[in-house]
């Protein structure tokens, strides 16, 4: 069986020496710093669940390639029923990890892959598809952490791609031999790079001829020569570092959510690496099949898996303060579970409604339609959430004082009293259950789930392109037996 324990995993990525910085310094060590460590963490429990048979049948499935079990996040679905599994996937782990699975890019990016190496094959007689299947093959195989970057930091929008004064500003092959190519660019908000073994990266700005350089996609190992990664830094990050305990903080595990910028500086990839080249194209199909896949799950089911967390600690809150019965708050809390379950059904309708892409290729893609309209019902729905999440609470999850108190022989008294609502339930618990929501409603996710997957604008371009109303006119038509 090719699945490594969440000891190997972690004793895997000490091969690795990814060039990492933070907050003006150098990170020496991932698995140490406390803030990398939570993608480590996040990643970690992906192998935990794969190997418990509690959760096996969501984490793993058969490889067609291999003929062995491995974890689902190395998988192209092959049917509805993997498509299924994987809407199903992206709310277990949301929920369990109550952050990103860092996963989920990578696992994406290979259903643009293995769709459009196999088209450009068909079409242009290229060797990719066999290429990446072999690149599959060995992920799998060996059980590696893909993470994945449609790579921009983009310059001024209205110019095109070759008008931009800085060429740099998308990812671009700046040389090439018979071994390879090389490539400079960058990425920004990339999920969890650092911490996995693997990162794909596939284009973003190859719209037109003279932008071949840019129509560019392929495989490196995270500690490439070349790669740096610069990451973010915020309010939590520092929190995080400044924690006496972890237990102090919302989410003492997994944290907030990591990305960083990736910098490719002159960057060689070895050409059995190298998926896509020069064919611009083929490069709107990379970002188009990556996009209908992604807004599946990180638009819409894994959505669900976080709005699990928000309203578990709502319904906990309204009954620390004995408020069961307050007709308002069950409203609230209604509207909750019926956003969350729109949401829900959005993103298995467009695994359901999934179909073969291109015919022939044996890779299944998510149903066009619904999975745009799950990622923009979700981006609305998760601030609405959050907002009934935020009257539930109360002013408490944000004005709470830290956890630290409680240790505090000069005041832990008042707080643990005043704080108590009256209720049996243990202080701590009341304010490590309003913490919890801080790190929602106040943290980094409203805006991140917004953006992650594209903003509204995305999707409603991608409606745009497959709605044509024929159908809807030809009814009115029909109806008032209207002859032209
Ligand atoms: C937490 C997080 C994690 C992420 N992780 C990853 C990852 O691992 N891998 C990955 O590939 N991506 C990832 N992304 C997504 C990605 O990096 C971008 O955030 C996403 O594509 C949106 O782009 P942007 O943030 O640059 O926003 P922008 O594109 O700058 O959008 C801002 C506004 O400008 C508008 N706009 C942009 N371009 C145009 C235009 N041409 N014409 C008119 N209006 C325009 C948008 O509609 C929007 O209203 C992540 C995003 C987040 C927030």
């Amino acid at each position: 069986m090719a699945l490594m324990t969440p000891e190997q995993f972690e004793e895997s990525l000490k091969s690795l020496h990814p060039r990492v910085f933070m907050n003006g310094k150098q990170v020496q060590n991932v698995l140490e710093n406390r803030n990398t460590r939570t993608v480590v963490e996040a990643n970690k429990a992906s192998y935990e669940w794969a190997t418990d048979p509690r959760y096996s049948d969501i984490m793993t499935c058969r490889s067609s390639l291999t003929g062995e079990v491995v974890n689902r996040y190395t998988h192209v679905s092959a049917s509805t029923d993997d498509l299924v599994k994987k809407a199903e996937a992206g709310t277990f782990t949301a929920e369990m990890l109550g952050t990103c699975i860092y996963r989920c890019v990578g696992y994406d990016a290979f259903h643009a892959l293995a769709a459009t190496c196999w088209e450009m094959d068909r079409d242009l007689g290229t060797k990719y598809h066999p290429r990446f299947i072999e690149y599959l093959k060995m992920v799998q195989s060996r059980d590696l952490a893909v993470a994945g970057a449609l790579t921009e930091p983009r310059g001024k929008r209205n110019q095109r791609t070759i008008d931009w004064p800085d060429p740099f500003l998308s990812l671009k092959i700046v040389d090439k031999n018979k071994d390879g190519i090389f490539v400079r660019g960058a990425k920004i908000n990339i999920s969890g790079a650092f911490a996995s073994h693997e990162m794909v990266v596939l284009p973003q700005a190859a719209h037109f001829e003279g932008e071949e350089d840019y129509a560019v996609a392929f495989a490196v190992p995270t500690d490439t020569k070349g790669i740096t990664y610069v990451c973010q830094y915020t309010p939590y990050s520092a929190e995080r570092d400044a924690a006496q305990d972890l237990s102090e903080l919302g989410n003492p595990r997994f944290g907030q959510r990591e990305t960083s910028l990736v910098i490719f500086d002159n960057v060689f990839v070895p050409r059995d690496r190298v998926f896509h080249c020069g064919e611009y194209k083929y490069s709107v199909k990379f970002v188009t099949r990556f996009a209908k896949t992604h807004r599946m799950t990180c638009g819409g089911t894994c959505k669900v898996g976080f709005m699990n967390q928000i309203i578990g600690a709502a319904k906990l809150i309204q009954e620390y303060k004995g408020l069961e019965k307050a007709t308002h708050i069950n409203d609230e809390l209604m509207e909750m579970v019926v956003l969350r379950e729109t949401g829900r059904a959005c993103g298995l309708a467009a695994a359901n409604k999934g179909a073969e892409e291109p015919a022939g290729s044996g890779v299944y893609l998510p149903d066009e339609l619904m999975g745009n309209v799950a990622k923009l019902n979700i981006c609305n729905a998760f601030w609405r959430v959050m907002a009934l999440a935020g009257d539930i609470g109360g002013g408490l999850i944000v004005t709470m004082p830290s956890l630290k108190e409680l240790n505090n022989p000069e005041i832990k008294d008042y707080v643990k009293e005043f704080y108590s609502f009256g209720s049996t339930e243990p202080t701590e618990n009341i304010m490590k259950v309003h913490k919890l929501l801080q790190n929602w409603t106040a943290g980094q996710h409203g805006v991140a789930t917004w953006h992650g997957a594209g903003p509204v604008m995305a999707q409603k371009i991608m409606l745009q392109r497959v709605l044509n109303y024929d159908h809807e006119k030809d009814l009115v038509r029909q109806t008032l037996n209207l002859t032209r």
